[in-house]
Parts: structure tokens; sequence; C-alpha cells
């Protein structure tokens, strides 16, 4: 095995072994030493027009090319190229985000509609659910966090009737992305 080889084994192993701020840290530090790694890490965690909107993304190419002939997009990093001079790709939003709705992590780039199963309605109190008779009367409110976990046999979705532990979603659609500053473009 040769030195370098050695190396980047011992690295690998300390990468995952290490506490995750300190990774976080390590890579907010090459990406602002390295363009090479800056392009490589922008890749993987952020999506550009053309892979979420490729009509929209053609549009604006032609537009660009319109106001700037001969300018070309999408160059390979160099290390050595000054960073005044390079064309750097047109990155729109990142790439990973969490649905609000069904709480799934979703690749945005692949947001199609139908990837997201989930209910349209509420939870309510379903009145005539066997639960409450059993159970006869609670003391205090009856929908609440704890009662909707322990008894949800006597819950409903107000959109499909379904009882709320139903895992039997009745509606498809797009994923929604949890935090508001994302895009939410679908394919
Ligand atoms: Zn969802
Ligand atoms: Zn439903």
């Amino acid at each position: 095995m040769s030195t370098r080889e050695h190396i980047l084994e011992l690295v690998n192993d300390a990468i995952e072994s290490s506490p995750h701020e300190h990774i976080y840290d390590l890579l907010h530090f090459i990406c602002g030493k390295s363009y090479i790694v800056l392009d490589a890490v922008a890749e993987i965690l952020l999506v550009t027009m053309s892979e979420i909107d490729p009509f929209e993304d053609a549009v604006q190419k032609l537009e660009k090319e319109r106001k700037y002939p001969g300018m070309v997009e999408d160059e390979p990093a160099t290390e050595s190229e000054p960073s005044s001079k390079r064309t750097w790709k047109i990155y729109v939003c990142k790439r990973w985000e969490t649905c609000e709705v069904c709480d799934e992590e979703y690749d945005v780039s692949a947001n199609t509609s139908g990837s997201c199963y989930r209910h349209s309605g509420e939870i309510e109190v379903d009145e005539h659910a066997a639960t409450w008779d059993h159970l006869g009367r609670i003391a205090g409110p009856i929908d609440t966090p704890e009662n909707r976990k322990k008894y949800c046999d006597g819950f409903r979705w107000t959109c499909c009737y379904q009882p709320s532990d139903d895992s039997d979603r009745c509606e498809n659609g797009t994923y929604a992305p949890r935090d508001a500053l994302s895009c939410d473009y679908t394919c």
C-alpha cells in the first residue's frame, strides 16, 4: 500500500468516527480554500435551474447568450484560475429537503407529482368510534397530542374518514419543503 493510500484509509476511518461538528467545520474550511472542493460540494448539496426546470434554464441561457455572446457555461474548475475569471454554475437552492407534510427527506430535483403520499385533511375526534364507548368519559379535553397517540382509533382524518393511525394515505402530490426560504420547484 502506498503512503497516499495508507493516509486515505486513516482519514476515511477518522471521518466515520469523528464528531459531526468537526466534519462540518472541516467542510466549511476546505470549501473556502479550494475551488475544486467548492465545485464538488456545490454539485452534491445544491441544484441548478437545469435540474429542476430545463425549459426555464434554456430560456435563461439563450437570454444570457444574447446579452453576452461567446460566454461559456459550466467550465470545470481549476485551482490556478482566479475566482473573478471563473464562470460558476447558477445554483438556485439546496438539494436535500424535508417535506413538511410527510416528514420524508427528498431530492428537490426529483420532486414529481405523486412523490408525497399524505392526507389532505386534518385529524378530528371520531365521536362514533368504539374507543370512546369502552373508555367512558375521559377527564379533561379529548383532543390532545397525548390522546391522539394513545387512542388513535378514536380519531379520524377529515379527508377520507380513515382512522388517524391508518397508513393508507388518501392523496399524493409533490413534496413541500419545510424550509420556507427553500425553492419550491417541482419537476
Ligand atoms: Zn411529503
Ligand atoms: Zn385522507
